[in-house]
């Protein structure tokens, strides 16, 4: 049993914001309300934070089979609690591809021994990601996996794209791009634009991403399916969703916190700037922070993206795609979103929880009944963020040394203290 006392509860799916305690039983939530009694279990003493519903990362790599230098699901599901998910959806671009129920198992399986937030899996579209057959998606589903994608890569054709939909319609599941045109992408290492033109290297331009978004848009049109663009970077992007849900089409958006914080002109040659869809221009930048207050983008995704010193710590150019991003994904939306006014704080947290949930088909709500995932935080904590300090297997972050109003404080999965400052 777990009484969380004095905290100021935000739900997005009720409305409610509210000073009332919350009482935990048996991983569910068993009361909300006000001056409630501990009946004997323990307290957690919430004053000045807020309790808001379990925040939900939609993409992340935790490298784990395969990749096990960079990061494990145990050292990955470490740093996705410190930063306040209670549930996280590692893709499937791991040694082997989790394209098969067996592979989505080992990960469930191995979650369980030694993660303290969930892990949902995402299965693979096509066998070992390659773009050609479809994968196993009935039994990866059935063994845990939550939404299908090639991320790291797009679905490789619009062929491939309507039979995956077809597919994925009837099971119910989401399809997830990772939306370049690999023609135009191919050799870029970030943007194109004058900053590329600037630090003499190669760039991609935004419509690598925005052209591929396009093409999904029609299959959607073709198929009915439901359809998630990964990481969106680019205003054009943005608007091609923006229309698509005029038109009531099941179609949705995450964007990273570095894509709302950081632009091309911030490139250096730094690989910790490197990352995949680039860091977009100022321009983009201003659009993404539109749509996440105008309601077009659903979901704030980390991204995580952990590569060794060993890979990372090299030329530009030869660097992998990438950085990290759980612990600082929450700190850079209150800087970045509510500090601004940009965004009120329940908006913010909208985009951490009913947002995502709702991609996957999923609720989120704080009431009696429901699964007692909670994620406590402080909208005015003031704290550095040490990359050195992190669990973290890897240590690429451009955010090393950046001082942050806010942070989260304790994360709550099913009535147990997953991780507390
Ligand atoms: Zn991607
Ligand atoms: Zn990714």
């Amino acid at each position: 049993m777990l009484l969380i006392k004095n905290g100021r509860v935000l739900d997005p799916a009720s409305g409610t914001d509210a000073a009332v305690d919350v009482r935990v039983d048996n991983g569910r939530i068993a009361e909300v309300g006000a001056n409630l009694d501990a009946r004997g279990g323990e307290v957690l003493d919430a004053k000045g934070w807020i309790v808001a519903p379990g925040f939900i990362d939609l993409h992340c790599h935790l490298r784990e089979p395969g990749g096990e230098l960079s990061e494990t699901i145990e050292s990955g599901t470490r740093c996705a609690a410190r930063g306040g998910f209670t549930a996280v959806c590692p893709m499937p671009n791991t040694r082997p591809v989790n394209d098969n129920a067996s592979v989505t198992r080992s990960i469930v399986e191995r979650a369980a021994a030694v993660s303290p937030v969930r892990v949902w899996p995402i299965g693979a579209v096509s066998q070992e990601s390659k773009g050609e057959a479809l994968a196993e998606i009935a039994a990866m589903k059935e063994a845990g996996a939550v939404a299908v994608s090639d991320d790291g890569r797009p679905v490789a054709t619009a062929k491939l794209m309507r039979q995956v939909m077809d597919y994925c319609r009837s099971l119910g599941l989401t399809v997830i791009d990772h939306c370049e045109d690999v023609s135009l992408a191919a050799g870029a290492v970030m943007r194109e634009g004058p900053a590329s033109v600037r630090l003499g290297l190669r760039g991609m331009p935004a419509a690598a991403e925005s052209i591929c978004v396009a093409r999904d848009i029609q299959m959607v049109e073709l198929t009915g399916a439901r359809y998630h663009v990964a990481h969106l970077s680019a205003r054009h992007s943005l608007e091609l969703v923006r229309d698509a849900k005029k038109r009531g089409l099941p179609v949705s958006c995450e964007v990273t916190p570095h894509h709302f914080t950081l632009c091309d002109e911030d490139v250096t040659y730094d690989s910790n700037y490197k990352m995949n869809p680039p860091l977009a221009s100022r321009d983009d930048r201003d659009a993404l922070l539109e749509g996440l207050a105008d309601g077009t983008v659903d979901a704030i995704a980390t991204d995580h993206a952990p590569h060794a010193p060993s890979l990372k710590d090299v030329e530009f150019d030869r660097a992998p795609f990438g950085i990290l991003g759980f612990e600082t994904a929450l700190a850079l939306a209150l800087e970045q979103l509510v500090h601004t006014g940009r965004l009120p704080l329940m908006r913010m947290v909208e985009l951490f929880t009913t947002g995502p949930a709702r991609v996957l088909g999923i609720e989120r709500k704080i009431a009696a009944g429901e699964t007692a995932d909670l994620t406590l935080f402080s909208a005015d904590h003031q704290w550095t963020y040490r990359v050195a300090d992190s669990p973290s297997l890897s240590r690429n972050s451009p955010f090393d040394g950046r001082s942050f109003r806010g942070a989260p404080m304790a994360t709550v999965v099913a009535g147990r203290l997953a991780w507390k400052r």
